[in-house]
């Protein structure tokens, strides 16, 4: 900070982050998106392309603060058996990654936030809100306001993916998007919206939680339906 904006008495991290505290993240957002128009103009975005110019965009959820005391307006809630609350705010970070490359290329995070939907209050969500309140979400109950269109809820990973992909296909919407993700998002939900925007996905599935999938799988294994693909790693991949 010293060097880039020649600000002689740098903050502490605690006081950066009550300054940062109080602004929306939404207004962030366009710095994100400014920089990876110059990587694109620059030219940069092309050595990330992956087969057939395609964009690989890493998505994935953290927790950036939890707290059994301390607690924000906007804190999601985890309610213990014992009565005890656990007070958390999570993110789901994206990046264009590529397999030979260190260095990734973030994009804007979504953060995961106690909020209302269905208003104007969450313009991001788009035409779909019924289907949206329907999406699985572990603590969303708890939350449901009486008035149909307004939901106060504890958001979670699966809706915040949601508004990212949603987001990323409004705000590069010619990108030949390849999301990968973890087994948390490997639902038929997900899948049609990424159909919807005509992205691409690589997406973990376990045999334990897609029974059907795997039944399938090895029935057009058997038919010779499949096919195989050599990994770098010296494995093999049958699809
Ligand atoms: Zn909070």
């Amino acid at each position: 900070m010293r060097q880039l904006y020649r600000i002689k008495r740098v903050p502490s991290d605690s006081g950066l982050r009550k300054f940062l505290d109080r602004i929306n993240p939404i207004h962030l957002r366009s710095a994100f998106l400014e920089l990876f128009r110059m990587l694109q103009r620059n030219g940069v975005l092309k050595r990330y392309w992956w087969e057939d110019k395609h964009d690989l965009v890493s998505i994935d959820g953290t927790e950036v603060f939890s707290s059994n005391r301390l607690h924000c307006e906007h804190c999601c809630q985890k309610q213990h058996e014992n009565g005890a609350i656990t007070y958390y705010h999570q993110a789901v970070g994206a990046a264009v990654v590529h397999p030979d490359r260190s260095t990734v290329i973030p994009l804007a995070p979504e953060p995961i936030s106690k909020q209302l939907i269905g208003s104007e209050a969450d313009p991001e969500v788009g035409p779909e809100d019924e289907e949206l309140t329907d999406f699985p979400c572990r603590y969303t109950d708890r939350y449901r306001w009486e008035n149909r269109n307004k939901w106060l809820i504890n958001d979670c990973e699966s809706r915040a993916i949601r508004r990212l992909v949603t987001r990323l296909h409004r705000e590069h919407p010619r990108l030949k998007i390849v999301v990968l993700a973890d087994g948390l998002h490997s639902n038929a939900p997900f899948i049609k919206l990424l159909k919807r925007y005509r992205m691409s996905f690589i997406i973990v599935a376990r045999p334990s939680n897609h029974e059907h999938l795997f039944e399938l799988f090895v029935k057009a294994d058997e038919t010779g339906e499949s096919q195989q693909f050599p990994l770098k790693s010296g494995q093999i991949a049958i699809v």
